[in-house]
């Protein structure tokens, strides 16, 4: 008969993770025993029964099946929290691709506890009648510190002992004597480092439009009434989105669950946050790359411990432990940075919806530009579609002029500013307005080559171009590797080798040099890499203390800029050329959220989106905000192609240090998968593509190999992962290469 196995973690800590041990499930336990369940099991020699979480179920014995203990009881508490994560591990792993120990290791933190402050702080022990008996006492045995005490607590409920001993001055043995005598208690709490800077609490009272109303009710109704399910409000930038997420965070946390709020890490600004914390004080924390891991530990405990209702953070703040979850807002549910990077290569937003489901809990996706995905699904009613049309009270939406740089060349015009532009930008510099200049960064390389031979410069680690810095060096964005720029071309000795494109230092010099009244300020990569960079820069810019910023797409997140009354896009269609399936749906996202920073307040705003290919659909649909005539024309597009969300794309990405044994491994991948689709009767709706060289087919001297499946369908998708990873796990060339899945790819490998 077929027995059954779990891999039982004992001690769940980040660093003991890949610990596990092997008990049989007892035939009577099989319905109980699931992954994430509590187990009591017989341990060590002496067999003492302790407690582990079950994170896997097998049917092959590590070792004889005679050494293998049985588990001796389920504990049934569906509550623990650490269940439910566990069980969302399990569920990652097995859905998007990794080991169940990278899988684990997302969603437990590393526990990192810094010594905590502590807060002491003294009440009475007994009624104020009792202590004002007592009082009298005291008095007459002139007894001044216990009298000076008493008198404190009876007329506040309590002190903090700081105060007691500081500016009351009264002594230490006082304290004791009164303590052992049951008249007061110290009670000591726990202080975590808040890192929230505390303000003043200010409650504006926003009264909701109509349009908000509507949505937030019809939410809050349903929510009431116990449904559950993925709502999406598309609302165009400034339509008031975000007050229509605290209406219904504010009911959510009434009835005593809690909520979790995913901003991508750009727009989680000191701005962003005060706006909750001024509505919902110091029951919210935040979550961010830049708190130490300690600090992180303690938002964990203090979800843990329901010291608060509201996490706000990118996308690790999904696996805050809150036991009563009932809602996860996503704003921006478009944005790149909800896909991980590093395996497990999960996307937010699909963890988000299973967490929801196995919580109870509802979900609220926000944004101006959904992405493709999302709008597919409320297209087909699986979420519930709202939006929100109009900018709230007097902002209007900006008046946009697109403008033909082809045209400008024909004219003999051989700078970056169209007459259109530069027009513009002299108006609001005369009138004190402030402007954004938006490049499109991915494109723009900025890479040295050689008139003469057409040398391009490149990393001797990674297949990419090296990027001019104005100090004269050429650095590898990849692996940061840094030379000198050389005098001559390496390969042909000519002495014309240069940089070419244009990046943000060269935008800033050619501004400055063409409006040299302008006060210009630049953010990029290099200007935002200490620690609050980006924040000082957007504070700065706010002040007015610049008429220009400059930058990449950062620029186009979080601050309200209310003198920015003019956003230039200076080579519009460039990211058309990115090379990947979502170069277009990216483009349209830049541009609407770039042309939605003119114009936030009274004044009137102006977009000029300066382009090569006017005729675009990407350029005409999103000149007009028209979002529903971009997807159409777009998802037309991958339909026909079979690019997600009409079909899926798993890669797999094989590398080595031998290019050799990369490209073999990758080749009886291609031959597996392949014998696959065959034996299933699949190759009409299965299609395999490659093994190839990555487009980036070297880094960090590292060979990489790529794979292509596409299917319409996800979870046949999820079986042929399956069997290619039992297949690639007995191969001999598991030992010298690194593999990888990715379903549906941000990026092109
Ligand atoms: P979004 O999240 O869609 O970009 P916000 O919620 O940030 O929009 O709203 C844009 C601006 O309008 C904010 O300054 C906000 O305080 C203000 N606002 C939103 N709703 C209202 C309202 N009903 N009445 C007055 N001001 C509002
Ligand atoms: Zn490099
Ligand atoms: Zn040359």
């Amino acid at each position: 008969m077929e027995q059954k196995y779990a891999d039982i973690i004992i001690d769940i800590s980040h660093e003991n993770l890949d610990k596990t041990y092997q008990y049989a499930i007892p035939k009577e336990l099989w319905d109980k025993a699931v992954i994430g369940a509590l187990a009591v099991v017989p341990f060590g020699k002496g067999n003492r029964q302790i407690k582990g979480y079950i994170v896997d179920i097998t049917t092959a014995p590590k070792l004889k099946v005679e050494q293998i203990k049985p588990i001796s009881e389920i504990v049934n508490d569906a509550l623990i929290i650490e269940s439910q994560l566990i069980h969302l591990a399990y569920w990652i792993k097995d859905t998007f691709g990794s080991t169940m120990n990278d899988a684990l290791k997302t969603v437990i933190p590393v526990k990192k506890q810094i010594k905590a402050k502590e807060k002491k702080t003294i009440r009475l022990g007994v009624t104020v009648e009792e202590a004002k008996d007592y009082l009298v006492e005291c008095k007459r045995k002139n007894n001044k510190g216990r009298v000076r005490l008493l008198e404190e607590l009876i007329l506040q409920e309590e002190l903090e002992f700081e105060i007691v001993t500081g500016k009351l001055n009264i002594a230490r043995t006082t304290i004791s004597d009164l303590e052992k005598l049951g008249i007061i208690t110290t009670d000591v709490e726990k202080l975590y480092r808040n890192p929230i800077r505390k303000q003043e609490l200010q409650k504006k009272n926003i009264e909701l439009t109509t349009q908000q109303r509507l949505i937030a009710d019809d939410i809050i109704k349903e929510y009431q009434e116990g449904i559950r399910k993925t709502y999406l409000i598309h609302g165009v930038t400034g339509s008031g989105k975000t007050e229509v997420y605290m209406e219904i965070i504010s009911e959510v946390i009434k009835e005593g669950r809690e909520v979790i709020m995913l901003i991508p890490e750009i727009a989680l600004t000191y701005q962003t946050v005060m706006r909750f914390y001024k509505r919902f004080g110091n029951r919210i924390s935040i979550m961010n790359s830049r708190l130490s891991q300690g600090e992180r530990y303690d938002q964990y405990l203090r979800a843990k411990n329901k010291d608060i209702d509201i996490m706000i953070g990118p996308r690790s703040a999904l696996f805050t432990p809150f036991e009563n979850l009932g809602l996860i807002i996503i704003d921006e549910e478009h944005e790149g940075s909800y896909k991980s990077e590093s395996p497990p290569k999960y996307h937010g937003r699909e963890v988000a919806i299973k967490r929801a489901s196995l919580s109870g809990a509802s979900v609220v996706l926000g944004s101006a530009t959904p992405s493709l995905e999302s709008y597919k699904k409320a297209m087909e009613g699986e979420y519930k579609l709202y939006s929100l049309s109009s900018r709230i009270g007097k902002a209007e939406l900006p008046k946009i002029w697109i403008e033909d740089l082809r045209e400008e060349l024909k004219n003999k015009n051989k700078t970056i500013f169209s007459v259109k532009l530069r027009e513009l930008i002299e108006d609001r510099l005369s009138k004190n307005q402030q402007i954004m200049l938006f490049i499109n960064r991915r494109g723009y390389a900025g890479f040295v080559s050689c008139r003469s031979c057409g040398h391009v410069m490149k990393c001797p680690h990674c297949d990419i171009s090296l990027t001019y810095h104005k100090s004269g060096n050429l650095i590898c964005h990849y692996c940061g590797h840094e030379e000198l720029m050389p005098g001559k071309c390496p390969a042909c000795g000519s002495k014309y080798i240069a940089a070419f494109g244009t990046g943000t230092q060269k935008v800033e010099e050619m501004v400055k040099k063409e409006f040299p009244q302008a006060r210009v300020l630049r953010m990029d990569m290099d200007t935002t890499k200490n620690k609050d960079g980006h924040e000082k820069i957007l504070a700065a810019f706010s002040n007015h203390e610049a008429d220009i910023l400059v930058g990449t797409q950062m620029i186009v997140k979080g601050h309200d800029f209310p003198m920015v009354t003019l956003v230039g896009i200076l080579a519009a269609d460039l990211s058309l050329y990115a090379g990947d399936y979502r170069a277009s749906e990216r483009t349209f996202q830049l541009l609407v959220q770039a042309s939605g920073r003119a114009g936030r307040s009274s004044l009137p705003g102006e977009v000029v989106i300066q382009t090569y290919q006017p005729e675009h659909y990407t350029i005409t649909t999103a000149s007009v905000g028209d979002y529903e005539s971009f997807y159409e024309k777009e998802y037309a597009y991958r339909d026909l192609l079979m690019y997600p969300p009409a079909a899926h794309i798993l890669a797999i990405l094989v590398a080595s240090k031998d290019e050799n044994k990369a490209e073999e491994m990758a080749s009886q991948i291609g031959e597996a998968a392949k014998q696959w689709v065959i034996l299933h009767l699949e190759s009409k709706s299965t299609f395999i593509i490659g093994p190839a060289a990555a487009q980036l087919a070297r880094a960090n001297d590292i060979y990489r190999y790529v794979i292509y499946i596409k299917k319409r369908e996800y979870n046949g998708l999820v079986q042929m992962k399956n069997y290619l990873e039992e297949v690639m796990n007995r191969m001999e060339l598991t030992k010298d290469c690194m593999t990888q899945f990715d379903f549906n790819p941000m990026n092109s490998y």
